[in-house]
């Protein structure tokens, strides 16, 4: 069973996030991590091939800039097998239509029998990348998965909503993206890190792909129009009282008066 799992590159969650107004884009040059959502997805795929055993094999796929194999070495470390690195600069300003379809045609190209997605990347958070990946790979899309198991060519999954949460089954080929309530990630062992330098990340160009229809800034469906920065937070009212009711009810009619409650 192949299994590919994609990683993102993005911003690390502590570090100041900067526009550039020319652009209108993120400015990704600073320090950069494994988007920790695909940690999800990493140990969902090692525990489905510590089940299914050594025919199966982990790959992770990538579109990001050369620095990125940093990032990717991680995903090895921790334990996938190979990696997939989509990086040519014909690939900048894709929206995620463009970055779907790019990701599409290196998963084709390298072959698939499920793909795992983390939820949501942390910088441009739409969630909307799995979806656009199964539709364009013409497979089964399952998004916000908890739960994931493989029997021979079925897959059953539960996917979490507002208010409980869904079983499903399918077949394979098919593309899952997983929550954070699936597992909790393992950290890479020494011996992993060790062992991720000899492990291959194969470079992909768009040229290999040869996509019908041009993504990057060209291709873009999505033009980002005006940003703006969001309106100034009010003071904080402060509101003095005897006893903890007064302050209860104080609380709650003003949650009234928001109509919140
Ligand atoms: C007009 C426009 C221009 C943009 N220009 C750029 C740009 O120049 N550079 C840039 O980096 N972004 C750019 N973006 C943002 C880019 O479109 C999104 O980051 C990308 O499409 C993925 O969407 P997302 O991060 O919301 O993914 P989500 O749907 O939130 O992520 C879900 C999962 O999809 C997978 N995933 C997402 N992105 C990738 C990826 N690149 N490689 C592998 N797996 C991935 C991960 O597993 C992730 O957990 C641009 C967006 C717009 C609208």
């Amino acid at each position: 069973m192949k299994i590919v799992v994609t990683v993102k590159l993005v911003p690390d969650t502590t570090a100041d996030k900067r526009i550039d107004p020319a652009t209108k884009r993120l400015v990704r040059t600073g320090e950069t991590v494994l988007n920790p959502f695909d940690e999800y997805a990493i140990e969902a795929a090692l525990q489905l091939k510590e089940k299914l055993g050594a025919e199966t094999t982990v790959t992770v796929v990538t579109m990001a800039p050369e620095r990125g194999k940093e990032v990717v070495r991680k995903a090895l470390a921790m334990g996938a097998d190979d990696a997939l690195m989509l990086s040519d600069p014909g690939c900048e300003g894709s929206d995620v239509m463009g970055t779907a379809y790019a990701l599409a045609g290196a998963i084709a190209k390298n072959g698939f029998d499920l793909v795992v997605c983390g939820t949501q990347s942390t910088d441009a958070i739409t969630g909307e990348l799995p979806g656009a990946l199964a539709e364009f790979l013409g497979v089964p899309g399952l998004t916000y998965v908890r739960k994931l198991e493989i029997d021979g060519t079925t897959l059953r999954a539960e996917r979490e909503t507002d208010s409980g949460f869904l079983k499903v089954t399918t077949g394979l080929p098919a593309v899952v993206s997983v929550t954070k309530s699936i597992n909790e990630p393992r950290y890479p062992s020494l011996k992993g890190i060790m062992g991720a330098k000899k492990k291959t990340i194969a470079p992909l160009t768009l040229a290999e792909l040869a996509l019908e229809h041009p993504i990057g800034s060209g291709g873009a469906k999505t033009e980002l129009v005006a940003l703006t920065d969001p309106p100034a937070r009010g003071k904080g009212k402060v509101v003095e009282v005897s006893s903890g009711a007064e302050g209860a009810k104080v609380i709650m009619d003003f949650l009234h008066a928001k109509k919140l409650i």
